[in-house]
């Protein structure tokens, strides 16, 4: 037998591009294709199940293509057309269709109203199941060779899987996921794919530094983060954490700089401006009026600026020289100017980096020269699809990697029903 389509991964890629298939195929009112999923693990979908802390953060809540690449470190231009074709308001459509509600929080991350992943997992595998999809688990593919044209009836491709079968298809998705580890890439290296590194994207910064020690758990809604000696920079909240810092604004640094970071082995330094809206010569007005308003309070006591958390004012007080018995009339020229500098140029040391719980992607993969980004087809197999983390694509965190993933298992689809 040949199967229409063999999708080689049951993640959040493969799993869309076997069902937007067998549904524009219905749409089409082609005869049902013969779709089969193989995935080398126990369980489809696992990294879905734990995505998003359990949650599933499913896309993010971006709809003007032009905007939507701006969140993609590597992949932006040739997902441009890509999200004319299939956006984010598509992906909640489907879902829409196939009864998951979607609510977006206040910093444009969608969720499934429940909160639980379990519910996108249940639209995919009841959608699968209503198009009778083959799905088999422990079923790792071992080897893939492109068969000549007309080799052997109309199958492109035969596939060798670990339980010693041998399977023919007319199409091939590769959805394989991160090519850090040697088993996602070495399918599309056999067929004769050229990769590009993978290094992690989307990681926390490892800092040991007495100004943020005991503050775990705090976090600063707003400070600009750059990346000393690199063109990085980077605002949003930050999130101090048991190992260093977190939160938006050093993932999207993580992301931007991957490669750069990897680079220098993540060591490196930041230079961090803990009250971006204000500019120094603010600051400098605001320290006279305490010291005209307020000379006998202690300056490290109360936080000056609402934005600032009082015990990282204390820190910074602190690391500025300043006693904590120092009142605002007994405060010095010297020690002035260095407590302005604490707060818009504080510089930290990275010395590693850790993973980061909710999210964690690499860049790095199939390159993007090799594929048709108005259909994810290798230029060089008719037939062979590519989509999600095994492509040279990754986004910032935010829904923006799941994105990725239906939006080229869509075109892909397409592209497949149309063929
Ligand atoms: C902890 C965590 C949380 C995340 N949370 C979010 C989030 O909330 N929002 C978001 O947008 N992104 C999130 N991401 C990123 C997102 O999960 C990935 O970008 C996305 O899952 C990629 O989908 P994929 O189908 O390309 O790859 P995967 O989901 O990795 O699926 C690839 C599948 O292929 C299988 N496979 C590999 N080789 C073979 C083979 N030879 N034979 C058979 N099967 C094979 C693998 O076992 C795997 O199941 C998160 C990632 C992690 C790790």
């Amino acid at each position: 037998m040949v199967y229409d389509l063999i999708v080689v991964g049951g993640g959040a890629a493969g799993f869309f591009t076997a069902i937007q298939t067998a549904e524009q195929a219905e749409q089409l009112g082609l005869e049902p294709l013969n779709i089969l999923i193989l995935e080398k693990t126990a369980q489809v979908l696992g990294k879905v199940k734990i995505s998003g802390g359990g949650r599933c953060n499913v896309t993010h809540a971006c709809f003007d293509p032009k905007l939507l690449v701006k969140n993609y470190p590597r992949g932006e231009k040739t997902l441009m057309g890509a999200f004319y074709e299939f956006q984010p308001q598509d992906m909640i459509e489907w879902l829409d269709s196939h009864n998951v509600e979607i609510k977006t929080e206040a910093d444009g991350r969608m969720f499934p109203v429940s909160d639980d992943s379990q519910t996108i997992i249940r639209a995919l595998m009841n959608a699968a199941k209503f198009h009778h999809i083959e799905v088999q688990v422990k079923h790792g593919v071992d080897w893939v060779e492109a068969l000549e044209q007309g080799q052997q009836d109309d199958a492109r491709f035969q596939l060798f899987t670990a339980r010693e079968e041998t399977l023919r298809t007319k199409n091939l998705m590769l959805a394989t996921g991160g090519t850090r580890l040697a088993a996602g890439a070495k399918l599309a290296e056999q067929l004769g794919y050229e990769l590009i590194e993978a290094v992690p994207s989307l990681f926390t910064f490892n800092i040991s530094d007495r100004r943020i020690h005991d503050l775990p758990g705090l976090s600063v809604d707003n400070v600009t983060v750059k990346v000393l000696n690199q063109k990085l920079e980077a605002t949003g909240p930050l999130l101090i954490t048991h190992w260093g810092m977190s939160g938006p604004a050093i993932l999207k640094l993580s992301a931007w700089g991957a490669r750069a970071l990897a680079e220098v082995d993540y060591q490196f330094s930041i230079e961090i401006d803990w009250l971006p809206a204000r500019t120094q010569e603010q600051i400098r007005q605001e320290f006279k009026r305490q010291h005209s308003a307020h000379g006998k309070r202690f300056i490290s006591k109360r936080s000056v600026f609402s934005e600032l958390p009082r015990r990282l004012w204390e820190q910074l007080v602190q690391a500025a020289g300043i006693d904590d018995d120092n009142t605002w009339a007994q405060l010095s020229k010297a020690q002035l100017q260095e407590l302005i500098k604490q707060l818009k140029q504080g510089h930290f040391n990275a010395n590693g980096k850790s993973i980061n719980k909710d999210e964690f992607v690499t860049c790095g993969g199939v390159q993007l020269k090799d594929i048709n980004p108005k259909t994810c087809e290798s230029k060089h197999h008719q037939g062979l699809y590519f989509s999600g983390e095994v492509l040279d694509i990754d986004g910032i965190t935010g829904g923006f990697n799941f994105q990725n993933a239906w939006t080229g298992a869509h075109l892909a689809a397409k592209s497949i029903t149309q063929s």
